[in-house]
């Protein structure tokens, strides 16, 4: 059997759902599974303010219109109390994404969904192995959709999956997937170049610099960075609806064989900076244990001068994270072309202002979660 479909399986089976389809990135998925819900022109779909841009981009490209909800300020995730009011007629779905990890109040989020007949689909971008009352997130939804790209909970340098428990999407899911263009020699080329800078350069104390050698080089077209100039705009690349390669699977099933040491890793390292933040008097997130079983992808904390955190992080070869740094991040989005408002989301805006993120990923060890704790100190 061939890598894409071996991975498409092996991933499907850890949710123990019966479909999995493989993409070039997550928005990739999220397009598909979109289109097979038939979405559409003149429809709403609500999401939380505070995500990628890149997710509003598919929904934009079908001629749907995003519809913003604040967060809570405590997970990032979705305000469920705020959903009602922006249901309307129109409304044809929620999308539900466990920002940073933290599972959404997932009961309250169906339960209103139930009462408007508006189906759900989960964002797991950034959520990997984490569980909702014992549940794995991602088989709650319709559909669920997650990232492989560098700095998600699990990596193949760029890539995305959408699976469902629905045998009428899947179909429709599958049909879709015969029109996906393949990368082309060029893609693969700068994949690979990406996966090698990757493993080179993705430290605790040389990310930062990667980080920036990464957009720079993918706004002059170089690398194939997880997005181009291109894809801050509202309309949709010819070349847009791409296939996994077998590199990526390939490095996927790879990863999976490693993905419980990777939780087992997060969720310590994610421990161990509550138990030091707590020392020195911050309070971390605390959440019902019955309910949320969280694996984080970075370990989010609100700091004074975010500007200067990050500009003193990167002379100090510590490796903290900007994102989100806008409602719909990265900053260079326009959002009045994504229909947000500024202060349409107070929380996610202040949020976006406050909030970096801490390394958690299976490079960051014990020391490297001292070290970033002892810097982080001076900004909490
Ligand atoms: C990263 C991310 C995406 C997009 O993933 P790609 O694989 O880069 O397309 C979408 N939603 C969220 C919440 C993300 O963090």
């Amino acid at each position: 059997m061939d890598y894409i479909s071996h991975f498409q399986i092996q991933f499907a089976k850890v949710f123990d759902l019966p479909f999995a389809f493989s993409f070039w990135k997550a928005r990739v998925a999220l397009y598909a599974i979109l289109k097979a819900m038939g979405i559409g022109g003149g429809d709403e779909v609500i999401l939380p303010g505070y995500t990628c841009v890149m997710d509003v981009n598919p929904i934009k490209y079908l001629g749907a219109k995003p519809v913003y909800v604040d967060i809570e300020p405590q997970t990032y995730n979705i305000d469920p109390s705020l959903i009602e009011e922006k249901i309307t007629t129109k409304t044809r779905l929620i999308i539900a994404q466990h920002t940073y990890g933290y599972p959404c109040d997932l009961d309250r989020i169906f339960e209103i969904a139930a009462r408007h007949n508006v189906p759900v689909i989960e964002d797991c971008c950034l959520s990997l192995g984490s569980r909702y009352k014992g549940r794995m997130v991602g088989t709650f939804g319709k559909a669920a959709y997650f990232s492989f790209q560098w700095n998600k909970p699990f990596t193949t340098g760029l890539g995305g999956m959408a699976v469902t428990g629905d045998g009428q999407l899947a179909e429709r899911l599958e049909q879709l997937c015969r029109q996906l263009v393949q990368p082309s020699v060029k893609d693969k080329l700068m994949l690979t170049a990406q996966l090698a800078v990757y493993r080179a350069f993705i430290y605790p104390r040389t990310t930062a610099l990667a980080q920036s050698l990464f957009r720079f080089l993918t706004k002059k077209g170089v690398v194939v960075g997880s997005s181009s100039t291109a894809e801050y705009v509202p309309t949709m690349a010819k070349d847009f609806f791409k296939a996994m390669s077998g590199v990526q699977a390939r490095s996927g099933l790879r990863q999976l064989k490693k993905l419980s040491a990777g939780i087992e890793h997060r969720k310590t390292m994610a421990k161990l900076y509550d138990t030091l933040l707590s020392e020195i008097g911050y309070k971390p997130v605390r959440l019902d244990e019955q309910i949320y079983d969280p694996v984080l992808v970075r370990y989010p904390i609100r700091v004074r001068d975010k500007e200067k955190a990050l500009h003193d992080a990167a002379a100090a070869g510590v490796e903290l994270g900007s994102w989100f740094e806008c409602p719909l991040h990265p900053i260079e989005t326009p959002l009045e072309k994504y229909d947000y408002t500024l202060g349409q989301c107070p929380q996610a805006e202040k949020a976006s202002r406050e909030v970096v993120n801490l390394p958690l990923h299976p490079r960051a060890g014990e020391n490297t979660v001292r070290r970033t704790v002892k810097f982080i100190q001076n900004y909490l």
